[in-house]
């Protein structure tokens, strides 16, 4: 395993492309309500991200059609964009990436589409405070296992809802998937040590029953075994002497604090 450091421009690179990426889950989150459909939303989104000179990261990789990732209810992650229309008390995770000056930055959000369940809202709360709980981790001198053990504590310790076992963050930098694995479970303490340079997508997905999933029709999807609802949230971070540096960050965005709805 050989983890790829970053000098500080090249992080600095990495946030002029997760800047963009904030605006575009902005838009975004302006655009999510009923009767909208995902496709509708990946369009939004690419003509947006290539108005900015950028690129869609997921568009084409491994031959993916969509610009955006868009996964309702118990669909957890990889959803196609298509004709799926959002209806009032969905809840639809959005995944982007984007690249600018060969650098990438990944992030998601789930968002509400009108008032939810309250098992729904509570799923949100959590896996959004996990992620958090996350960024506190991503200081020199912890360990990927620490990541890991914050979010799984909360998730399923704490709130009673499972961490998906076989879906996992990543290192990224001028390659979507780098080196580490930085699964959403683990053991304080464990695993590579963190050094200032690291560049991590951290992204726990959590769902309601089980931590089982299963791949859909369409070889993409990855939905709950058991369809139970489904939440993703995650930021792109960079470790740095002075802590965690959030390159993504939508909760500071205009319409980035979800709760206030
Ligand atoms: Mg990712």
């Amino acid at each position: 395993m050989a983890i790829i450091k970053k000098t500080p421009e090249q992080i600095e690179c990495m946030a002029a492309a997760g800047e963009v990426l904030v605006r575009t889950l902005d838009l975004l989150a302006s655009k999510i309500r009923p009767g909208v459909s995902t496709l509708e939303l990946d369009q939004a989104a690419e003509r947006f991200i290539r108005s900015q000179g950028c690129t869609p990261a997921f568009k084409g990789y491994r031959g993916f059609p969509g610009s955006i990732c868009a996964s309702p209810n118990s669909m957890v992650v990889h959803g196609i964009p298509g004709d799926y229309r959002l209806e009032r008390g969905d809840i639809l995770s959005v995944d982007v990436g984007v690249v600018k000056d060969g650098w990438v930055a990944d992030a998601a959000r789930t968002f509400p589409v009108g008032p939810v369940s309250p098992v729904a809202e509570r799923l949100l709360t959590v896996t959004e405070e996990s992620l958090y709980l996350a960024v506190d981790q991503c200081v020199p001198g912890k360990h990927l296992g620490d990541i890991g053990h914050a979010i799984q504590r909360h998730v399923e310790k704490e709130h009673g809802f499972s961490v998906v076992r076989t879906l996992v963050g990543h290192g990224v930098g001028r390659q979507m998937h780098e080196d580490p694995q930085v699964p959403n479970y683990g053991k304080a303490g464990s695993g590579a040590l963190l050094e200032a340079g690291m560049v991590l997508a951290v992204e726990p997905m959590v769902t309601v029953g089980h931590y089982d999933v299963r791949m859909g029709d369409d070889n993409w999807s990855i939905f709950s075994d058991d369809g139970t609802l489904a939440a993703h949230f995650e930021f792109t971070i960079a470790i740095t002497e002075l802590g965690p540096r959030v390159l993504t960050p939508w909760h500071q965005a205009k319409g980035g604090t979800r709760v206030a709805a």
